[in-house]
């Protein structure tokens, strides 16, 4: 462990997922997932860093859960302390934030990332539509996973939940008015117990967060209270 408490780790090469085996299907977003992702996107561009602390904030609130959910079933293997790891792929702009956290199921993915849940939508957009672009409004409207398009043109969501006999699926997204789900029983990168590795393909001007002492500064000044162990990967020269 660093000074700030990060643990680094040497970042394998990436299996990317072989085509599906099964069929993607797409769904459209509600209206006013569109409207906070154009909001977000085009009043808080110069704040792009805080999509690591709203997606960070995410993978600790599923471990949380699962943490939650492995006391009340006595199923030992699973009470281990989950863990959150950050890795990146530099020749394919690509960067992977994986919880061993609850994980979705494909209904989970639907509710939770096609649609907002929170009521406060209204005023979400009304206060940021009036100028007040305060980064801090996003986490608290419930809306900080689409803050990822702030530094991501595309976002895959790779994900497992714990309940017994999940599968895995693949949500994808580039932030237009639709989204894709599959099962993703043929990835050759399957998730261990369950979790969700969300794998940001960042735009050309967000290249900066390709190296691990960015995300290390980021996590030392935004997630410093996050209570689960963070792994950074480690570039190796
Ligand atoms: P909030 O965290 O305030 O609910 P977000 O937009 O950040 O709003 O996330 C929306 C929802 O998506 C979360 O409430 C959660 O149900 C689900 N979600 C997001 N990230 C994850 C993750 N890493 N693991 C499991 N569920 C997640
Ligand atoms: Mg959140």
């Amino acid at each position: 462990r660093n000074a700030f408490g990060v643990n680094t780790f040497t970042s394998k090469p990436l299996r990317m997922s072989t085509e599906a085996a099964t069929e993607a299907e797409t769904f459209e977003f509600t209206s006013d997932v569109g409207r906070v992702m154009d909001l977000i996107i085009n009043s808080l561009y110069s704040d792009k860093d805080i999509f690591l602390r709203e997606l960070i904030s995410n993978a600790a609130d599923a471990c949380d859960k699962k943490r939650f959910l492995s006391i009340t079933d006595n199923d030992v293997a699973s009470a281990a302390t989950p863990e959150i790891k950050i890795k990146a792929n530099l020749d394919d702009n690509i960067l992977i934030i994986e919880d061993a956290g609850v994980g979705m199921t494909k209904e989970e993915l639907k509710n939770n990332l096609g649609k907002i849940a929170q009521s406060g939508t209204k005023a979400f957009v009304e206060a940021l539509g009036q100028g007040n672009a305060d980064v801090n409004l996003i986490g608290q409207f419930g809306v900080g996973f689409y803050s990822s398009y702030l530094v991501a043109e595309k976002v895959e969501v790779i994900t497992k939940s714990m309940q017994e006999g999940s599968k895995q699926y693949k949500w994808s997204s580039t932030a237009d008015s639709s989204y894709t789900i599959e099962e993703d029983s043929e990835s050759d990168d399957p998730i261990d117990g369950s979790g969700t590795r969300l794998i940001l393909h960042l735009k050309e001007d967000a290249n900066e967060y390709l190296e691990s002492s960015k995300i290390e500064e980021l996590l030392e000044r935004y997630s410093e209270f996050i209570e689960f162990p963070i792994s950074v990967w480690k570039e190796t020269t």
